[in-house]
């Protein structure tokens, strides 16, 4: 970047956190004492069949299976990540606790029970139907008027049938500005960028909760 140039703001929180890989081992065992945990509940949010339930397989169990089994109500997954503030040295486990909400319209009556203490919000759009996309900003405010304004990011996901893409990843970027999300093009086909969108909202988590402490 040249000199004097501002960073955009995605950019240095990306700088600002380093984060390692956990074993199995080190996940299950209690975090040591100089180490900060914290526990974030975070809603898998979009329109039937985007991938939000392949996209936790992906992240939580390196799995894709091309069966689609339909999400009645909602499952819990948990996955720790591990992050350093590189300021302060200050290490961090997030353990994220990953809802995985029905898409179905039927179910929402039952939505507020399981936005409730939401933290975070994963919106998902399918590359290969542009409804899905037109749709990410009422799931936002979905989740939204009930958990206040919590940290989103936009997996924009099966990145790897761009052959049938139906809008242009910077199409998506207009709609994440709109929302204030960081947008990932993912595909939990391939894995890709699929940890990444976990880690950026793992990050912004992480430094509200510095924000709050200060
Ligand atoms: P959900 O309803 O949002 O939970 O969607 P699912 O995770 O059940 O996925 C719906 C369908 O899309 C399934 O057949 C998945 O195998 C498929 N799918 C999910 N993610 C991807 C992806 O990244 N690429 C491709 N090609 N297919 C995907
Ligand atoms: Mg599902």
């Amino acid at each position: 970047m040249p000199p004097g140039e501002k960073m955009p703001d995605k950019d240095k929180e990306m700088n600002e956190f380093m984060e390692w890989f956990l074993t199995d081992d080190e996940a299950a065992a209690p975090a040591p004492p100089h180490e900060i945990t914290v526990m974030k509940k975070i809603c898998m949010l979009g329109d039937p069949g985007v991938g939000k339930t392949s996209l936790v397989a992906r992240f939580v169990f390196s799995m894709f299976d091309d069966k689609y089994i339909e999400t009645i109500g909602a499952k819990v997954t948990k996955r720790t990540i591990a992050l350093e503030h590189i300021a302060t040295k200050q290490r961090f486990r997030v353990k994220l606790m990953i809802w995985d909400i029905a898409g179905q319209k039927t179910l929402d009556f039952i939505k507020p029970t399981y936005y409730r203490d939401a933290e975070g919000a994963i919106l998902i759009c399918d590359f290969t139907r542009n409804e899905t996309l037109v749709n990410v900003s009422k799931w936002c405010q979905s989740i939204q008027s009930v958990c206040g304004k919590i940290p989103v990011v936009l997996m924009v996901n099966k990145s790897d049938l761009n052959g049938t893409a139906q809008f242009t990843s910077i199409d998506a970027q207009k709609y994440g500005i709109g929302l204030g999300a960081q947008v990932f093009m993912s595909s939990a086909k391939t894995g890709d960028n699929v940890e990444a969108a976990f880690s950026a909202l793992g990050r912004r988590l992480v430094k509200n909760y510095i924000d709050m402490q200060k």
